[in-house]
């Protein structure tokens, strides 16, 4: 059975444009990054601020299809995890396993996503920030997948 280990944020979930365009403002990503420890604020944000990216929608649905295990492997805290597992259900993502961000195990987590990949030996691993990839390439023999907005047909090419 082939495994793939996906990121969520920026990958599965995508800011929405409107938002996007706030946050090139220094004081919006200082204001968001001041709020986003309040829980409520965090509530509003997952609810209202995270859309799905269809075309990984897709894409997870395919390798779901196909026999594939999906692992989510996101750097969010395992506080989160409840907020996360509602979000994905309302938007209907299929996952196996998701894991959570801990930071007494390891302290960084590009060292802990590329542990994670290693020992769930994952074929692909699918992220939208650099150096968790190259994290993931240099300790393991996982493949990887830099996520720049690639379309579903671009995706499927690059797992065959
Ligand atoms: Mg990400």
């Amino acid at each position: 059975m082939r495994k793939i280990g996906i990121d969520i944020d920026g990958v599965i979930c995508i800011i929405p444009n409107i938002f996007r365009k706030f946050l090139r403002y220094r004081f919006f990503r200082e204001l968001v990054r001041y709020l986003i420890v309040i829980p409520q604020f965090r509530q509003f944000y997952d609810y209202y601020l995270r859309e799905v990216n269809v075309e990984i929608k897709r894409f997870i649905s395919y390798l779901q299809e196909n026999g594939w295990e999906i692992h989510i492997i996101s750097a969010n805290y395992e506080g989160y995890r409840r907020e996360l597992e509602k979000w994905l259900k309302r938007n209907k993502i299929y996952y196996d396993k998701m894991f959570l961000y801990s930071s007494s195990t390891h302290k960084n987590a590009k060292d802990w996503k590329a542990y994670i990949c290693k020992k769930l030996n994952v074929d692909y691993f699918v992220d939208d920030v650099s150096a968790f990839v190259r994290a993931v390439e240099k300790k393991t023999k996982t493949k990887t997948i830099l996520y720049r907005r690639q379309k579903f047909e671009e995706l499927i090419k690059m797992i065959k």
